[in-house]
């Protein structure tokens, strides 16, 4: 099998190593990838969000299978343009990909097919903001209904602060706000079923503790013993299963990554935001832990044959994944900063450097973005993974490198609690 994985990020490094590991996966190719990626793929330099530039590519190489790693190109329909000209898509459509381009769009789909999750209203109006606002009360969350980066959304005790959010955006949900420790699921879907992988939690805050403004994601760590051992199956039967339903009877079946971001509430699991593509770096953990072949499973699901492949199974024990940032994330970030030490841990076989924002140049290995790179180790528990992946942290440096030091100390809001998120 010849895959081609579209994307730059830690994420899209994940994949491509997973996949250069199924032995039934002859070539990885990437677009346009980084220097990390390039270790294990061709790279090829076309822009991600050109569906006729990807699809040109696909088709000059013949490639069996294109993974779409992030949520833009897909929100811009990238996996059409591929499907369209013939080859197998790990991605949603389009109009599937509404489930994370829209968060009004996501809700009517939960409210029809029954999903549990905050209650909410969509308001176009500053009077319809200030009375959804008093309905649900404080703590306020307001998101903006557009996508936004990670930066649509702010959880919030000021009410003027929310009124202002809600002020900066053409429209915008208003929701009740969710107790209890969020956790995501990452579930692989062939447009009538869905396999599950491992739950993870992802820490989203700049500063340890749980303080500073939100990132992309600065660490995270699989599986959750502390999550009851029938929550997965509980995810499936309340959330997915009847979600792929609602989208088949929208006429836009679901093909690709359903990332449900979930709070476990003391009324139970309820969803928190639906995305469209795995999480980063959430999926760095599960993957590591992954011992089923990723080719086939997202090949299958590419082409609705997911009830044939058997249900993907998990290495015992636990990954752990630190990201380190650079000067100035995540306001800004800082590009150029030589980064030294990464080839040190090359060698090591329970421990990667997962690239993010890195750039090959004369100077060596330099940092070029937010989020540089992650340590992502694996071990007997969470504690032995997370020894690991600090010991592998100790050995890289770079200028104004920033990183957490409390990644998987503790689970995330389960003894930090929700204050960590608000
Ligand atoms: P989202 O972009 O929807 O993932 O939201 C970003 C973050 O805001 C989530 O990871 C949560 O920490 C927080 N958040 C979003 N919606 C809610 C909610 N209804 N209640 C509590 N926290 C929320």
């Amino acid at each position: 099998m010849k895959t081609l994985v579209i994307g730059t990020g830690g994420r899209e490094h994940a994949l491509a190593l997973a996949l250069s590991l199924d032995p039934a996966v002859h070539e990885v190719h990437a677009a346009p990838g980084n220097p990390g990626i390039g270790e294990v793929a061709t790279l090829h330099d076309v822009d991600s969000m050109d569906g006729a530039a990807v699809a040109a590519l696909a088709t000059a190489l013949a490639a069996d299978l294109v993974v779409v790693g992030p949520e833009a190109p897909l929100v811009a329909g990238i996996a059409d343009a591929v499907r369209d000209a013939g080859i197998a898509c790990f991605g949603p459509s389009l109009a599937a990909a509404r489930l994370e381009g829209s968060k009004a769009f996501a809700k009517e789909v939960m409210a029809t097919a029954g999903v549990p999750t905050a209650g909410s209203r969509t308001c176009a109006t500053a009077d319809e903001v200030a009375a959804a606002l008093d309905a649900f009360g404080a703590p306020h969350v307001v998101k903006d209904d557009a996508l936004a980066a990670g930066k649509g959304v702010v959880v919030t005790n000021d009410r003027d602060e929310a009124l202002a959010h809600a002020a900066g955006c053409e429209r915008v949900v208003v929701e009740e706000f969710l107790d209890g420790p969020e956790f995501s699921l990452f579930v692989v879907c062939d447009g009538t079923i869905g396999r599950p992988l491992l739950p993870a939690q992802d820490f989203k805050r700049i500063f340890d503790g749980g303080r500073g403004p939100n990132t992309g994601g600065m660490g995270s760590y699989a599986p959750l013993d502390w999550l009851p051992g029938d929550m997965v199956q509980a995810v499936m039967a309340k959330v997915v299963d009847p979600t792929l339903a609602e989208m088949r009877r929208l006429d836009a079946p679901f093909v690709g990554c359903l990332y449900v971001g979930l709070a476990l509430t003391s009324a139970g699991p309820k969803v928190i935001e639906f995305n469209v593509r795995f999480g980063d770096p959430d999926i760095q953990p599960v993957l590591a832990l992954l011992e089923s072949p990723l080719g086939a499973l997202l090949a299958a699901a590419a082409v609705g044959n997911l009830a044939d492949v058997p249900e993907p199974e998990f290495a015992d024990g636990a990954a752990v994944s630190v990201v380190m940032a650079s000067a100035g994330y995540p306001e800004g970030s800082s590009a150029g900063d030589v980064i030294v030490g990464t080839e040190t841990l090359a060698v090591e076989t329970d421990v990667d450097v997962i690239h993010a924002g890195t750039a090959r140049t004369d100077a060596g290995l330099v940092t070029a973005g937010g989020r540089v790179l992650a340590v992502r180790a694996t071990g007997s528990d969470v504690a032995d993974a997370r020894a690991k992946a600090y010991e592998g942290i100790s050995s890289i440096s770079f200028p104004g490198a920033q990183w957490r030091r409390d990644i998987a100390a503790e689970p995330l809001g389960v003894v930090e609690g929700a204050a960590s998120r608000g």
